[in-house]
This record gives C-alpha cells, sequence and structure tokens, in this order.
C-alpha cells in the first residue's frame, strides 16, 4: 500500500459520502494504491452508517468506530495505528482540506528524499479578530517555554513517510498534543501554505472553552517549566526579606531607628514564605522528573542505522 489517508470523523455524516467522492476523483488518476482509514470517533449522528456504505466501493476502506467520542487527538493516534501505508496523510473529514492537496504532498515527498513530512500551515486565517490574536499569542507562549518548536498556524494536515509514523505511534503517551509530538520526534518537516476552505457541511467542533483547555494541554504536556517557578519567587521573597532586614539594620545605627517587634515578624513572614516556596520548588523538580518519565518517551529516536557489516547467513 503506498498511502493510507486517516480521517477523523466527529458527526461528520454529511460530509463523509463528499469527502469519498472528492478522494475517488483526485486520486483517479494518481496510479498507486491508497486507502482511507476513517476514524469514527463517537458520533452521535449516522456517520457510522454512512462510513459503512463506503465498504461496498472499489476504495480499500477501514472504519474504526470508537465506543464513544475520545477527542480528535486519541482518533489520529488510532488511525495511525491502523495504517498499513508507507506515506500517511492526516486529514479532516469536513473537505477544508482539499485531498489534492494530499497528493501533491506525496508527489513532494517522492521528488525530494530529504523530507520525511509535508505539514500544511495556514498563511492567514479565515477565522474572527480574536481567534486569529489568541492562536498567535498560543504559540508564542509555548514557543518561549518549551524546547519542542511549534510552528504558527501549522495544522495536523500532514503526510509522514512510515519512519515516522512509526516514531510517532513510539509516542504512547495518554494527554496528547500532537502538534507538540510531531514536532518532538524530529525528522525534517517541510512547511507549505495551504488556504482551508469551508466546511461542506456541519459546524466546527471547537470554541474557545475548547480552545483553552487544548492550548493549556500543549503547554503542559511539553513543559515542566511552571512547577520550577516556585523556586524563583521564593528567591525572590529570601532576597527582598534580608534587603529590608539590612535596611532596617542601617537605620539602627544611622538614625538610632529601633527596631521593633513588628519589623522582626515582617521578616520572618517574608523570609519563611520564600523558604517554604524554595521547597516546594525542589519538590516541583523532582515532580517534573517523575512526570518527564511516566511518559514513557523514547530515549532517542534513529531515522536510520547505517552499518557495513554483512548480514549473519
Ligand atoms: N474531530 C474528531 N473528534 C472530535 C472533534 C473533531 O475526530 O472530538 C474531527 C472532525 O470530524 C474533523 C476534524 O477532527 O474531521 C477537525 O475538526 P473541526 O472541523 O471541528 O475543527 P476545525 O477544522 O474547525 O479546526
Ligand atoms: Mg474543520
Amino acid at each position: 500500500m503506498k498511502l493510507s489517508l486517516v480521517v477523523p470523523c466527529f458527526n461528520e455524516q454529511g460530509n463523509v459520502p463528499l469527502f469519498y467522492e472528492a478522494v475517488k476523483n483526485d486520486f483517479s488518476a494518481a496510479g498507486f494504491d491508497y486507502e482511507i482509514v476513517f476514524v469514527n470517533d463517537g458520533s452521535k449522528d449516522d456517520t457510522a452508517g454512512e462510513l459503512k456504505k463506503l465498504l461496498d466501493g472499489d476504495i480499500p476502506v477501514k472504519i474504526v468506530n470508537f465506543s464513544r467520542n475520545f477527542g480528535k487527538e486519541s482518533a489520529m493516534y488510532a488511525g495511525l495505528k491502523e495504517a498499513k501505508g508507507d506515506y500517511v496523510t492526516i486529514i479532516d473529514a469536513d473537505l477544508q482540506q482539499r485531498p489534492a492537496i494530499a497528493l501533491e504532498m506525496v508527489n513532494m515527498l517522492e521528488n525530494e528524499p530529504e523530507y520525511d513530512c509535508i505539514a500544511a500551515f495556514q498563511e492567514s486565517r479565515k477565522e474572527n479578530g480574536l481567534m486569529v490574536f489568541l492562536k498567535n499569542g498560543f504559540y508564542k507562549t509555548v514557543n518561549k517555554f518549551t524546547d519542542t518548536e511549534f510552528m504558527q498556524g501549522a495544522s495536523d494536515f500532514r503526510t509522514f513517510r512510515r519512519p515516522m509514523v512509526d516514531a510517532i505511534l513510539e509516542m504512547k503517551e495518554y494527554f496528547r498534543f500532537s502538534k507538540g509530538l510531531f514536532s518532538w520526534v524530529g525528522f525534517n518537516t517541510k512547511f507549505v501554505p495551504y488556504i482551508a476552505e469551508d466546511r461542506a457541511t456541519g459546524t466546527s467542533k471547537w470554541n474557545i472553552r475548547k480552545l483553552f483547555a487544548y492550548a493549556l494541554e500543549g503547554i503542559i504536556s511539553f513543559t515542566t517549566a511552571p512547577l520550577r517557578l516556585p523556586v524563583y519567587t521564593g528567591i525572590l521573597s529570601i532576597i527582598a526579606a534580608f534587603i529590608y532586614l539590612i535596611v532596617k539594620i542601617v537605620l539602627r545605627f544611622a538614625l538610632h531607628d529601633p527596631i521593633t517587634a513588628e519589623s522582626v515578624i515582617i521578616f520572618l513572614l517574608v523570609f519563611f514564605a520564600g523558604a517554604v516556596l524554595m521547597s516546594l520548588g525542589v519538590i516541583g523538580e523532582y515532580l517534573a522528573k517523575t512526570y518527564i518519565q511516566t511518559k514513557d518517551r523514547p530515549i532517542y529516536i534513529a531515522k536510520e542505522i547505517l552499518t557495513n557489516e554483512k548480514e549473519a547467513q
């Protein structure tokens, strides 16, 4: 199998037949084998029924019906796992991402062996100003706090070579933030601009609350910096306490200003608040290490291993 199209679907009954037809049209002249892996993410409409009809068509189709809605991240993981292709494309069911672009991505990978992934990104967004502002703000924040690079406007609409798919599947963490995972596994990604179409039918599943939770997930999955925060505030608090103490002592000797019980209490309060914060930060350091370890990410990912050894006979 040359190409697998992985399609997460949540309440897409109207789009499923349209998507199938679009793929059939666009890929008729492709000249290679391909399959479509639909992941029905616990749709409440008749997506399952529409998908089942496709089993009678001529394109190889695989359907994974989830027992409930697990979210697009889980759907993408399931799709990647079931995909058999040498190339794998993740594409939405709503035709916002034209299947013809997937074909172009495959051609790019064929002609440019230095790349392992072609990712589409939106140069300009059609959404309203606030949404664009929030999304751009997210990319700035996340890039500042994490070592993993997040390309602004990059979508999940990507085509991978098989080794990269296998690397992504090795990341078995439960709380998945794929945009980060795609970047974390390494490999060479080429970003190409695309224009998102309007949804064919139905409505977007995103709203501000969901996007905010998703953004938070992205930050928490890829950085433990917040756990370190108390160390810094603790140090600042201790420094402040000592500056206060020194000022009080200087005033005592220079101006014979008496050191009152009140000032001693203020010093002790600020000092111990700092000490407590600092020890919280120390616990945070250990927690961060444990947190990273529990993700059980691979220690390294080799892109290829070359040898001149003769294979054992
Ligand atoms: N999707 C999914 N599970 C969800 C939400 C969305 O599988 O819980 C699918 C959805 O069917 C679509 C894709 O993910 O194929 C992108 O969703 P949507 O179009 O709502 O997002 P947008 O394009 O507005 O970012
Ligand atoms: Mg969409």
